[in-house]
C-alpha cells in the first residue's frame, strides 16, 4: 500500500517513515501543509498519516479541502495531547481516525492496519436507521443530521449494529467484531461500550435482550 505520512518534526516524521517502511508499505511524505495538500491532490494514496499543527497550510485546512475535492482516501490525524476539540473537528472534517501525540508506534501501526482494513471491507457503505445515519468510509455519525463524535470502538459497535440493524447480536459476536486479533477480547467490556454509546444515541436505540445481547431498533418507526 502507499502511505503518506505529514509531519513537520523532522525525528517524528522520521520514525513514522521508518516504522510504516518497516510494515512493508511504500511511504511518502511532507513536512508541511502545501506540500501534503499538492501530494494528497495529485497522486494517490490508500492512507495518510497527518499532523495537524503544520507550518504553510494547517492540518485541518489540508483535509478540508482534500474532502471538498472527493479525495476520499482514509486519513488518520494526530493531534496535540488532550485537545480533545481538534479531535471533533478533525472528524468533521472528514478523518476516518485520530491518536493523541505522544503515541506508541506500535499503536500507530495498528490504527493504520484497521483503517487499510476498513478500507478493503466496505467501500462506501452507508447506512440508516430512523434518526442514525453512518457513513463508514468517513467514519461518521449523523443523528437528526447532527454529527455525532464517536470513539473508535464505538464507531465499530455502531457499525455492525447498523449493518445488522434489528437482529440481536451477542456480546461475543460485538468483541469478535471490535478485537479481531485479540484473543485476549473481554465480552465484559462490550457492555461498557454498549452503555457508553447508549448514552450517546437516541433513547431507546439500543435494547437489551436479556441473556441474548443488543438490538439496534428504528426508534422513528411506528410501534
Ligand atoms: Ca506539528
Amino acid at each position: 500500500m502507499r502511505i503518506l505520512v505529514v509531519e513537520d518534526e523532522p525525528t517524528l516524521c522520521a520514525q513514522l517513515v521508518q516504522a510504516i517502511s518497516g510494515a512493508g508499505h511504500t511511504v511518502e511524505s511532507a513536512s508541511d501543509g502545501a506540500e501534503a495538500h499538492y501530494l494528497g491532490e495529485v497522486e494517490d494514496f490508500d492512507a495518510v498519516v497527518l499532523d495537524l499543527g503544520l507550518p504553510v497550510l494547517d492540518g485541518l485546512s489540508v483535509l478540508r479541502r482534500w474532502r471538498t475535492a472527493e479525495r476520499n482516501m482514509p486519513v488518520l490525524i494526530l493531534t496535540a495531547r488532550g485537545a480533545w476539540q481538534e479531535k471533533v473537528e478533525g472528524i468533521d472534517a472528514g478523518a476516518d481516525d485520530y491518536l493523541a501525540k505522544p503515541f506508541h508506534m506500535e499503536e500507530l501501526l495498528a490504527r493504520l492496519r484497521a483503517l487499510l482494513r476498513r478500507l478493503g471491507e466496505h467501500a462506501s457503505a452507508q447506512w440508516q436507521c430512523g434518526p442514525i445515519w453512518l457513513d463508514t468510509r468517513q467514519a461518521r455519525v449523523l443523528v437528526d443530521s447532527q454529527p455525532l463524535p464517536l470513539t473508535s470502538h464505538e464507531f465499530k459497535l455502531l457499525s455492525l449494529l447498523m449493518q445488522r440493524k434489528g437482529e440481536v447480536l451477542s456480546r461475543t459476536e460485538l468483541a469478535e467484531h471490535i478485537y479481531p486479533y485479540d484473543s485476549d477480547r473481554d465480552s465484559n467490556t462490550i457492555e461498557v461500550f454498549v452503555g457508553r454509546l447508549r448514552k450517546k444515541l437516541p433513547p431507546g436505540s439500543i435494547e437489551t435482550v436479556r441473556g441474548l445481547g443488543y438490538r439496534l431498533v428504528d426508534v422513528s418507526a411506528p410501534t
